[in-house]
């Protein structure tokens, strides 16, 4: 009866040991990993069952110039600079467009730059033979380009392009010109008369092209139209609003006889096969060798 009762005790008594053991053991496990989640930063949930995730897709790397010029060539490589105002920044302040401006010193900076490092500004026209002639470029290449046919264009930044002598292009919806705060095609005719400055098609009323199939023709088309008037459409070169493409105006732009289309994807590999989906590099109030010239 008396080893009955120790025998008991003692089960009782390991039981309790083992007990205790283990509750130790779960506590501190518990501390552990709500440590090292306070140490991530990240909140402590309770454990679920994960669920399988989707098989990751790995994130392809960018093409080389080698494989690109393989691949769609001719390429070339030619940074397409992308500006819309160019003007006295605290005058944009005030009108509401500080971010598409850049600031009338910083443009006249960036001209400086571009010369002193040897660029040679390139028309349309350039970069068109080099795509179907393989008429070579001139030694480290750039384009200017202008979105939106702002008023302050045929100003001041006329007069920056004028005394250094370089080559920009000025893409208009057409329906918007002669309202205040836009060129007036006097000014256009004026300036495309320097010989310096191109003129090309940025849809009717800048819509984005990704409408309904007669929408997207009337845009593209009107503004063709009122470009080829005014004797402004030779060669045809179009820029994307909003930068957004559709299948649809590639369809039309072929069919109008365009030669180039231009994106607002960052890039300046431009290729022959992808010459509806050029790349540009838009430009802000910093020194261009910021962004990689
Ligand atoms: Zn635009």
């Amino acid at each position: 009866m008396r080893i009955k009762r120790n025998i008991s005790i003692f089960i009782l008594a390991a039981g309790l040991i083992f007990l205790a053991i283990f509750i130790f053991e779960k506590d501190n496990t518990a501390k552990e990993s709500n440590f090292a989640a306070k140490k991530q930063g990240v909140l402590v949930t309770p454990a679920v069952t994960p669920i399988a995730s989707p098989s990751a897709t790995p994130t392809p790397k960018p093409l080389t110039f080698a494989e690109m010029n393989q691949l769609y060539g001719p390429c070339v490589s030619l940074p397409v600079l992308m500006f819309h105002h160019v003007e006295d920044l605290t005058a944009a302040k005030t009108e509401g467009h500080l971010s598409l401006t850049v600031g009338i010193d910083y443009f006249k900076k960036d001209l400086e730059y571009l010369t002193s490092k040897g660029y040679n500004t390139i028309s349309p026209e350039q970069l068109i033979s080099f795509f179907d002639n393989g008429v070579a470029l001139p030694a480290k290449p750039v384009m200017l380009t202008f979105d939106d046919g702002y008023a302050d264009n045929g100003t001041d930044m006329y007069q920056a392009i004028l005394a250094a002598k370089v080559k920009g292009t000025i893409f208009t919806p057409t329906g918007l010109l002669n309202n205040p705060g836009y060129l007036n095609w006097e000014k256009i005719r004026e300036m495309a008369g320097s010989g310096l400055i191109s003129f090309g098609n940025h849809t009717w009323s800048h819509r984005n092209v990704g409408g309904s199939a007669s929408v997207i023709q009337y845009e593209i088309t009107t503004a063709d139209t009122q470009l080829s008037e005014q004797g402004l459409n030779n060669p045809k070169i179009f820029a994307y609003p909003y930068g957004l493409e559709s299948s649809q105006a590639i369809k039309d732009l072929k069919t109008l006889g365009y030669k180039l289309a231009f994106t607002t994807v960052n890039g300046r590999i431009l290729c022959e096969k992808k010459r509806f989906d050029l790349p540009r590099i838009r430009i802000g109030n910093s020194s261009l060798s910021s962004y990689g010239l």
